[in-house]
């Protein structure tokens, strides 16, 4: 064969392939859907692992890609920036959510993570004031990049029982997102979206499934002595339902006055039921993944740390809780299968951050252990009064961050270096601080690399602290004896699940170490979408084939 016959061969093959490519349309699945499990430790996926069913858990597991060594890498660990990290792959020093509330540095004043005094709640006579919005949330969201980049034809959704949690997943350019109103037992929402309050939600509200949820009160789901990862019922480290004497078996919570009801769920199973039955209505009333464009609806499910945070993770009531949820999970991906198809979705499922184990359970055991003692703030302002004369100089100790009153510090022409000397002498003295960290000079104080990234991460100069608290390992701001907490930097609060399951998800696993900031690039990568525009987390290549 000839040069040139050969060169003509070679353009003909390269002009159909361009042909092919051009006849190709975009594929993307017909549904994202984004589901947040509250304060789920990763190593819940093995300590219940024999007592899940196949459909569930080890559905997603088994057929789907397991990132086992997924980490979050920001400082501290919340509901509020758990969600924003994972819809932004961006870290709180960029997307400004530092902490679920703070003290805003320039007003004085205190904010909620989803507060905006501009907007006013909708849906329940309990919500008609002041509401919540996305808007101190500074960059997009992976869901804000796909409205952008269909012209705003997908359509996203978030739904969960606390508004956080629902909100900031959803974005900015959200059709809407609903919480739930623990006054009325009702999904809510909020004036800044354009679809607050459509007829499948009334219709949904009028069901009153909190009502029928709580009738059924919470037993457990098996024989009490198949939960062998669990302390036995009514341990010293648990703490009690509003209105119950003991936290044991069957809880009965009918009973309960009509306001307290409904706030009880929020901490029962049924919470989780009550927010997948929301979620089919809302699939089913905006046909979400049955129109022509790739949908995006955001689940996170709040009752687990509720429940968490009341009986902590040795518990049985967190065994049942998490039991629960697998079947919950499992009865949910039919419900795709048969409404969106199998095949045409794309799920992920993670967490916002872990918990650590009881205190007292630990050091019962010998473990080293313990609670941040308990009026921090007060026993140091009293020590800085006698070094400086002046009363309240600490503004707020809160989310493991100290708050100096600035405006009194200038005012009375305090060296702050020398208050700061003082703060870091008298936490000296305390073993259970490991590191004091001065936020607004990182570099000053020796610390392991992934603690000094995580630090600058979660520090926003508007909204944090001025220096962060390193307590020990296992020790935490729970002032009670019983239940558990969240907010540090060790593998229990940072260690999360991850699962991605469906349409164009490999089988696999990976024990490469991920970052909870990778989840949105991948999404990004997998719907071929700008990635949000504060991202620094990485695509994970293993799953975008
Ligand atoms: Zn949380
Ligand atoms: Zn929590």
């Amino acid at each position: 064969m000839n040069k040139s016959i050969i060169f003509l061969l070679i353009v003909l093959l390269s002009f159909s392939g361009c042909m092919n490519k051009d006849n190709t349309k975009l594929s993307r699945p017909k549904l994202v859907v984004g589901i947040v499990i509250d304060q789920m430790r990763w190593d819940y996926l093995y300590r219940y692992y024999d007592l899940y069913g196949n459909d569930g858990f080890k559905r997603m597991m088994d057929s789907g890609f397991n990132c086992e060594n997924t980490m979050l890498n920001y400082l501290p660990e919340f509901t509020g920036p758990g969600h924003s990290c994972i819809y932004t792959g961006s870290v709180p020093s960029i997307h400004g959510i530092a902490a679920n509330d703070w003290k805003d540095n320039l007003s004085g004043r205190m904010w909620y993570c989803v507060e905006d005094t501009t907007v006013h709640g909708i849906g329940s006579d309990s919500v008609t004031g002041p509401s919540m919005s996305p808007r101190n949330l500074l960059t997009t969201t992976v869901t804000d990049e796909l409205r952008l980049a269909t012209n705003l034809r997908s359509r996203v959704y978030g739904v969960a029982i606390k508004d956080r949690g629902s909100i900031l997943p959803a974005g900015h350019l959200a059709n809407a997102a609903y919480w739930y109103d623990d006054k009325t037992g009702y999904f809510v929402s909020s004036s800044y979206y354009a679809n607050p309050d459509p007829q499948w939600l009334k219709d949904f509200n009028k069901r009153k499934l909190a009502d029928s949820l709580v009738k059924q009160n919470w037993k457990l789901l098996y024989s009490p002595d198949m939960y062998i990862q669990s302390l036995t019922d009514a341990n010293a480290y648990e703490g009690n339902l509003k209105g119950e004497k003991a936290p044991v078996f069957p809880h009965i919570v009918d009973t309960l006055p009509e306001a307290d009801k409904y706030n009880i769920l929020k901490t029962l199973p049924a919470g989780n039921t009550l927010t997948f039955d929301m979620a089919r209505a809302c699939i089913n009333g905006e046909q979400l993944g049955q129109q022509k464009n790739c949908d995006f609806l955001c689940v996170s499910l709040s009752s687990t740390d509720y429940a968490g945070h009341l009986f902590a993770p040795n518990s049985i009531e967190v065994e049942d809780m998490y039991l629960r949820l697998d079947k919950e999970i499992a009865a949910f991906l039919d419900y795709l299968d048969n409404t969106v198809g199998r095949g045409n979705y794309t799920v992920f499922l993670t967490a916002d951050h872990g918990a650590a184990h009881n205190a007292k359970f630990l050091t019962d055991l010998d473990v080293p252990a313990g609670s941040l003692s308990g009026d921090m703030q007060a026993d140091l302002n009293s020590y800085l009064k006698k070094e400086f004369n002046k009363d309240s100089i600490i503004d707020v100790i809160m989310n493991y961050q100290i708050y100096l009153n600035n405006t009194l510090i200038n005012s009375a022409n305090l060296d702050k270096e020398k208050v700061k000397t003082a703060i870091r002498e008298w936490m000296g003295k305390r073993p259970e601080v490991e590191y004091l960290v001065d936020l607004e000079d990182v570099n000053k104080t020796p610390l392991p690399q992934p603690i000094h990234d995580m630090v600058i991460n979660g520090y926003y100069r508007l909204r944090s602290g001025s220096m962060q608290i390193i307590p020990a390992p296992e020790w935490y701001d729970n002032n009670k004896p019983t239940g558990t907490t969240h907010g540090t930097w060790n593998p229990y609060d940072s260690h999360i699940p991850l699962l991605w399951y469906g349409w164009h998800i490999p089988k696999g696993e990976t024990h490469r170490t991920v970052y909870m900031t990778d989840i949105a690039p991948t999404v990004s990568a997998l719907l071929n979408i700008q990635m949000p525009n504060g991202c620094v987390g990485k695509v994970i290549t293993e799953i975008v084939k």
